[in-house]
């Protein structure tokens, strides 16, 4: 299959300016030619000098967030919310996400449906369920509900206590599959139990999660907000850093030396505080929800001077997905519009271990590739006021230009 795009100005990913302007082929779902393109295609599509980006990345999806009240979304089957899952992942692909890395709750079934084609939806790195100590942030029992004796498994995540628990929880998780595996080091926004402020987890519970994901040579995720419960998980191995809204300039520097990531979620606290209660986030969510909104773009700076890869990610949960674009919006407080793209191409590639295959734009990469109108790589209004023109996935056009 060779899908050729005419009249396009190249953007690779990493580079301070467009890098080509001509025609792009791609061959059985890869970039096999950038520049003047004399060979003929089974679908040409003229794009009329729109700017030509990698497809985006994001690095902290929830593809069975289908309510903004976990702990209900908790009771229901995941046969019921697999088929919410296809409609959030459709969007996300045509809002030109061609990649989502779950951070809880994907899994196999769905990655696998994905990979036959049985729904349109963005490439999955899953992380399985998340996993979370007693009363931590996957833990999602009222406060009222009496210990059951047996282990807490949810949709979203499952509750182990101790080295050894721990260790075989992240072995199953790996065994089904898991592209990379999550932790909650600390309290979170839509969980019942936990103040922001509790830091969760041992540090040998910590390491022996990072341990085990490096046996399968790959890395562990952490949602941790405050400098101490980053500082705690850095320290013992963690290698992405999910929110991290209370970042100081100490665990930023040691986040630098280690090579640790981190990904801001801005889109979701915006959402949140706009419709959370209106769309049924519980009182408790939205007190500690004030704790953490308003200093995402604060981390982001810290980060930066610190020398921190900075990724992409939104935690967008139910209806508030439509935000998703938003993030580039929100982040230009702080940031050029270049640099928030190379968080969602090349930087959340790298973070995925994929550079050179995916948030790219260059001979061999896949053909994930998202078009807009207007000048994206100055001006992020040209992405988000109405979304890409054009996306295709792996040489597969999913939307088309008018
Ligand atoms: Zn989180
Ligand atoms: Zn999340």
């Amino acid at each position: 299959m060779r899908l050729l795009l005419k009249n396009v100005r190249v953007w690779d990913g990493l580079a301070d300016d467009y890098v080509a302007e001509g025609d792009v082929l791609c061959v059985d779902g890869r970039i096999a030619e950038i520049g003047r393109v004399s060979a003929g295609a089974d679908v040409t599509l003229d794009l009329a000098g729109r700017a030509l980006l990698p497809g985006f990345i994001d690095a902290h999806f929830h593809a069975y967030a289908a309510d903004v009240d976990v702990p209900r979304l908790e009771t229901l089957p995941l046969t019921y919310l697999a088929h919410h899952a296809a409609n959030l992942l459709r969007g996300a692909l045509r809002r030109g996400f061609t990649t989502v890395r779950d951070a809880g709750g994907a899994d196999w079934g769905l990655w696998r449906a994905v990979e036959d084609g049985l729904l349109q939806a963005p490439r999955i790195f899953y992380a399985g369920r998340a996993l979370s100590q007693t009363g931590g942030h996957g833990d999602s029992r009222a406060p009222h509900v009496e210990p059951c004796g047996h282990r807490h498994v949810a949709n979203l995540s499952q509750v182990c206590d101790g080295v050894d628990a721990i260790r075989l929880a992240a072995r199953e998780t790996l065994r089904q599959g898991a592209h990379q595996l999550k932790i909650f080091v600390s309290g979170g926004v839509s969980s019942p139990t936990d103040p922001i402020w509790m830091r969760q987890f041992t540090a040998e519970e910590v390491r022996a999660v990072v341990e085990e994901a490096a046996s399968r040579r790959t890395y562990v995720m952490a949602h941790a907000y405050t400098a101490d419960a980053i500082t705690h998980a850095v320290r013992n191995g963690v290698r992405s850093i999910e929110h991290g809204n209370l970042l100081n300039a100490n665990a930023a520097t040691l986040m630098a030396g280690r090579g640790a990531f981190l990904v801001p979620t801005l889109a979701t606290y915006d959402a949140l505080a706009r419709d959370g209660e209106r769309l049924g986030l519980p009182a408790v969510s939205r007190e500690k929800l004030a704790e953490v909104a308003s200093q995402g773009l604060a981390a982001i700076s810290i980060a930066r001077r610190a020398g921190v890869k900075v990724g992409f990610g939104t935690d967008l949960l139910g209806p508030l997905h439509d935000w998703q674009l938003h993030e580039f919006s929100l982040r230009t407080a702080g940031e050029r519009p270049i640099d928030i793209l190379r968080s969602a191409t090349s930087v959340n590639a790298e973070l995925l271990h994929r550079s050179g295959d995916l948030g790219l734009i260059a001979h061999g990469a896949r053909a994930d590739l998202v078009a807009f109108d207007g000048e994206p790589l100055s001006d992020v209004t040209a992405i988000t006021a109405r979304g890409p023109a054009f996306v295709a996935k792996g040489g597969e056009v999913i939307v088309r230009p008018d």
